[in-house]
């Protein structure tokens, strides 16, 4: 079955007639168009793909499945003009803006709106052989160019610099991009789960967290990998071993059938159980795919179970405030009976000079 029969199938089970994809991964993943502005209307029938002119040529090559609809600056209008006589139409409520919602309603007067933001990402969760080669090709771009970077790193660089050469090495290795902007973190700021490049220089005894990815054809990748200059303290040690330690048991604990909450709980227990969970304040991971961050989580509320095909991360990490900071994260593809771990980048401890 293609995407759009898989599409058609799960819209007769929930009774829904019209589904309008304003999402652009979503729209991408249905029609294979790559330009982004663009509405797709996917009914039990018929498929349009709403664009202007600058796209129209690309819409026609790229997605022969749709029928592709030249739009003015209101998509909202040209529905109308179609004039589907739908009873129940879906959106993307967690995507739409509060104006288009106002169109949209005035586009289907006589239907029912139903707001269903993960019909189309339920879909993309399970990654097709296609999608699945191009996950892979994304995450050895960034184990490349991690390798790379770590030759270049010196004490009294900026984050920013290295931040730079790592989105250097990875569009010379055939990235588009970066997935997302990278975190590079160190000394007291690799205590910040989230802390993007700064100007601040990396010097001996610190830790230094790097959080990045590439993307390859529409495809995302996400790693981390933390490693220390100078020499680390007996402390330092014990922190990284212990994440080192329960990224590997949340690695092993992921199997068809169970949930992301359970998983996550795997990984957790260690990190409590050695007196550091409340210094491991986020989920353990998230889908990787078309976004960077898609469902199904691991994380304390993900009833969701796990089933082959998906690709997830597996990111745990301690954060002590005015300290520093640890975060080990790779990429997983569930198997039949377990998962094939996607990263290869080194997860010892890597200690620079
Ligand atoms: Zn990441
Ligand atoms: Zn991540």
């Amino acid at each position: 079955m293609n995407r759009l029969e898989r599409m058609r199938q799960r819209m007769q089970e929930d009774k829904i007639d019209a589904y309008v994809v304003l999402r652009p991964e979503n729209g991408r993943y249905l029609s294979g168009f790559t330009g982004g502005e663009a509405t797709l209307i996917v009914t039990l029938d018929k498929a349009f793909l709403l664009t202007d002119f600058r796209y129209i040529e690309q819409a026609k090559e790229q997605a022969p499945d749709f029928e592709i609809v030249k739009t003015g600056h209101d998509h909202f209008l040209t529905l109308v003009e179609i004039g589907l006589q739908s009873k129940r139409v879906g959106f993307e409520g967690d995507f739409i803006t509060y104006s288009d919602y106002g169109k949209l309603r005035q586009s289907f007067l006589q239907s029912e709106l139903l707001s269903l933001p993960s019909f189309v990402n339920d879909l993309r969760s399970i990654k097709d052989e296609q999608e699945i080669n191009l996950i892979r090709q994304a995450v050895r771009i960034a184990d490349d160019a991690f390798a790379e970077v770590l030759k270049t790193i010196e004490i009294g660089q900026t984050e920013q610099e290295i931040g730079l050469n790592l989105e250097f090495f990875m569009r010379r290795l055939g990235a588009n991009g970066g997935s997302f902007e990278f975190i590079i973190a160190s000394g007291n700021r690799s205590a910040l789960p989230h802390g993007t490049a700064s100007p601040k220089q990396v010097q001996a005894g610190e830790f230094l967290t790097m959080d990045f990815g590439a993307i390859y054809q529409g495809y995302c990748s996400d790693i981390t990998r933390t490693i220390f200059l100078g020499e680390p303290t007996e402390k330092q040690r014990e922190i990284y071993a212990l994440v080192l330690e329960a990224q590997r048991a949340g690695i092993a604990a992921v199997t068809p059938g169970r949930t992301g909450k359970e998983v996550d709980a795997v990984a957790r227990k260690i990190i409590e159980d050695a007196g550091y969970g409340e210094y491991f304040g986020h989920g353990l991971g998230h889908s990787v795919g078309l976004a960077i961050h898609e469902g199904p989580n691991f994380n304390m509320r993900e009833e969701r179970v796990i089933e082959p095909g998906m690709v997830v991360t597996v990111e745990p990490g301690i954060y002590i405030p005015d300290w520093g900071g640890v975060r080990i994260e790779d990429i997983i593809l569930v198997t039949e009976n377990g998962c094939e771990v996607l990263t290869k980048a080194p997860k010892e401890f890597i200690i620079l000079e």
